[in-house]
This record gives C-alpha cells, sequence and structure tokens, in this order.
C-alpha cells in the first residue's frame, strides 16, 4: 500500500475508533471530527496538490473509500459527497472559480450535493428547481430531498433548470432564504446527515454559476454522478470487507451441533459467497477505476457496472452476514445490523438498481453484433 494512502487508512481508524456503532444511534457524526477529516483533505483526497489536497488516484481514493465503508457507512457517505461536490467543481467550474472553491474543500469546510427533488427522482428531468439571472447575478428557488451530508455543509452544490438547460450553483448555506430539514430517521447510513433543503429566493453572484449558465442537464448530472456511482461502489467493497471479516470470525468462533459453524456446509456457502462478492466487487471498481485513470471513453459504463454489482453484492452479503451471525448479529447497532440497514440504500442511490440496468441494457443492445 502506497505511504500517504496507509497514513490516510490509519488517520480514518484513529477518528472512527469504535464509535460507528454509536454515532449510527445517535443519527449524528461530530461535526469537529468531520472537519478535522476534512482540514486533511481525506474527504475528497483525489483533489490535486495544486489545489492542496492528496492528489490521490481513483484506485487510492477508492481504497481510502473502502476502508471508510468498512468501518463507517455514514462516514463514507459524508465522504462521497465532499467528493462528490469537488469533482463536479473540478469538471465543470472555469479554473478562477475552480482556484476559489477546490482549496476552501480540503481545508474542512462541508459540501453536499442535491440533485433529486420530490417529483424529481430516477427521472432528473423532472427537476423544477429554477435559477433565474436578475440583476448581475441569479436567484435560486426550489426543494432538494434527501440530500447526504447537507445537515453538516457549509456549501451546497445545487442543479437547476437555468436559461433553456441547466446549472449547478454553489450555495451558502448560510446563506439568505436557505433551509435545512434534516431527514428524521433514515433506516440506514443514519448519522450521513441527510437533509431537505429549501431555496426561498436566494440570491447569489454569478460567479456561484460552475461553468455558466443554460449547461445541457444530462452533462451535469453525468459529471456528478460518475464520481458518485464509483464511490459508492468501493464502499459497498468496504461493506462486503466488513461482513465477510465479521461473518468468519463468528463461524470460527462459535460451535453448534458439537463443531464450529465454519464446519457445516450450509454456513460455508455463506462465506464462500461472501467471499466471491467482495472480490467481484473490487474487480468492478478496480476496472473503473483503471478506466478513470485512463481517461476511458468506457469510464461512465464502468462505473454504472460498478455501482450496480457493488450495491446488490453488498446488499446480499450483509443479508449473509446478519444469517450468519443470526441473534449475535441482529442487534441494532452490531455491525452487520448496520451493514444490513447501510447496504439496501446503496440499491436506492446514485442511480437506484433499475436505473442501472436500464443503462446496462442500452449498451448491451447498442454493442449487438
Ligand atoms: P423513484 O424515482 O420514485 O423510484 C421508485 C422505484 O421505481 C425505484 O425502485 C426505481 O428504481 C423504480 N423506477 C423508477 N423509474 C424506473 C424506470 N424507468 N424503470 C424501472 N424502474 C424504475 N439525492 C441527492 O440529490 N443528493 C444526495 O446526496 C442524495 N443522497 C441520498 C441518500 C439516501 C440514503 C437516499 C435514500 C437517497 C438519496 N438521494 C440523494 C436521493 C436519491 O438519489 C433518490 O432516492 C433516487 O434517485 C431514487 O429516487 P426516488 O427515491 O424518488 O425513487
Amino acid at each position: 500500500m502506497p505511504e500517504p494512502l496507509a497514513a490516510a487508512t490509519a488517520v480514518v481508524d484513529e477518528l472512527v475508533g469504535d464509535r460507528a456503532g454509536a454515532w449510527d444511534l445517535a443519527g449524528e457524526i461530530p461535526v469537529a471530527l468531520l472537519r478535522d477529516l476534512g482540514a486533511r483533505g481525506l474527504l475528497c483526497a483525489q483533489v490535486g496538490a495544486a489545489s492542496g489536497g492528496p492528489g490521490f488516484t481513483s484506485h487510492d481514493n477508492g481504497e481510502l473509500t473502502a476502508h471508510t465503508g468498512s468501518r463507517c457507512s455514514s462516514l463514507r457517505s459524508v465522504m462521497t459527497s465532499q467528493g462528490m461536490a469537488a469533482w463536479t467543481i473540478q469538471r465543470l467550474a472555469a479554473p478562477e472559480q475552480a482556484a476559489a472553491l477546490l482549496p476552501q474543500l480540503v481545508e474542512g469546510r462541508l459540501a453536499a450535493v442535491g440533485f433529486s427533488e420530490a417529483d424529481a427522482g430516477s427521472d432528473l428531468s423532472a427537476m423544477s428547481t429554477s435559477l433565474i439571472a436578475d440583476g448581475d447575478g441569479f436567484v435560486l428557488t426550489g426543494r432538494k430531498v434527501w440530500v447526504t451530508g447537507a445537515s453538516y455543509a457549509d456549501l451546497l452544490v445545487v442543479f437547476a433548470i437555468c436559461e433553456g438547460g441547466a446549472a449547478a450553483v454553489v450555495v451558502p448555506a448560510s446563506a439568505p432564504g436557505v433551509r435545512v430539514e434534516r431527514v428524521a430517521d433514515p433506516m440506514g447510513c443514519r448519522a450521513a446527515g441527510h437533509a431537505h433543503v429549501s431555496f426561498d429566493g436566494v440570491r447569489l453572484p454569478a460567479s456561484s454559476v460552475l461553468g455558466g449558465p443554460g449547461l445541457p442537464l444530462p452533462l451535469l448530472v453525468t459529471a456528478a454522478l460518475t464520481y458518485g456511482r464509483i464511490s459508492v461502489a468501493w464502499g459497498c467493497v468496504g461493506i462486503l470487507r466488513a461482513c465477510r471479516q465479521a461473518a468468519a470470525r463468528h463461524a470460527a468462533s462459535r460451535a453448534q451441533f458439537g463443531k464450529e459453524l465454519s464446519g457445516h456446509q450450509l454456513v460455508q456457502r455463506h462465506l464462500a459467497e461472501l467471499f466471491v462478492a467482495e472480490q467481484v466487487a473490487t474487480q468492478a471498481c478496480g476496472h473503473a477505476s483503471d478506466c478513470w485513470e485512463a481517461g476511458s471513453p468506457g469510464l461512465v459504463l464502468a462505473t454504472v457496472l460498478a455501482k450496480h454489482v457493488g450495491a446488490g453484492h453488498a446488499a446480499q452479503g450483509a443479508s449473509r452476514a446478519v444469517q450468519v451471525l443470526a441473534s449475535a448479529g441482529t442487534q441494532d447497532g452490531h455491525a452487520v445490523a448496520r451493514a444490513y440497514r447501510d447496504a439496501k440504500l446503496m440499491e436506492i442511490i446514485e442511480g437506484s438498481s433499475e436505473i442501472c440496468q436500464l443503462i446496462l441494457a442500452e449498451h448491451a443492445v447498442a454493442t449487438a453484433e
């Protein structure tokens, strides 16, 4: 493991310790910890040295994301949001905008990304949040839902309809007209700071519109989701690692019917399938990161594939881990119980499993000979 990555995972280990279960039950990660991790550049570790970031490769950032996900999916979710905000800025912003914003993100200011709305979930073309030119600035009006990390965020990257196209705009969470309402009792990733955010005529300078107004919505959404999907996929690898290890440890240490659980063939099947799931998800993520490093035209498809494979295997793998631990793993707050709830959400976010299947099916048809 490269030295900077080893140091980064050690920081995560030190900061998380054995507290992830308590954060999950409390529904909150201490914000000072998030700022600490953020100020070390580790919430968006692919940001390069020119902006003050660690400049990790996609692989190393993926490994950091997986490691974080193996410890705490809520923290990994906040990491994904910060990284997605940073990547959206890198992809869309003019150089002077990027120079102003990226250093803030690697100095510990926290960011979240809002695209979903009550009537625009899978179908983001139904988005109605508007950004309208007014004098020398813009006015933002609308409501985003389920924004991960929004209750911790200083900055929100918001997608809106604008001038016959769309725009991504950076909004200070403290701006007049912004209202953040915490999502009560999410079923998983409970400490990830999910919130609904309303924008009631929020006035913004023209410099806050990334790359200018009137861009194609699919371009904006694809920019954000490409990072979001690969990050969630690596997070799923982390869930699978944690589940495989917890299941294997338990199966080797508890005996029933006169021998260890790991000696019973039906339990062995669960362990084998967990190992396969972890390996397959890791390979799919590795391929997506290879495409990222190479700037391959296959990147978008590879991230959809990795996210779909990772999420499906994480949901099934977490279920298997709970089955192996049985009563020992079913108490709220236990790592595998938490993984079970967290993993299900991975099949919904950043393009649900069905939306991923639609994209993969379209590719299957388009490449048929
Ligand atoms: P719907 O779009 O209503 O879909 C309902 C069901 O119908 C799903 O199973 C879906 O797959 C299926 N479906 C829909 N259309 C089709 C179709 N054409 N063919 C087949 N099946 C279809 N949003 C943000 O903007 N930022 C965030 O940070 C963020 N974080 C989130 C974190 C969590 C934990 C959750 C639960 C959500 C988050 N979201 C976020 C919102 C998320 O992106 C949406 O929930 C997701 O896009 C699905 O939208 P929806 O919930 O409205 O479901």
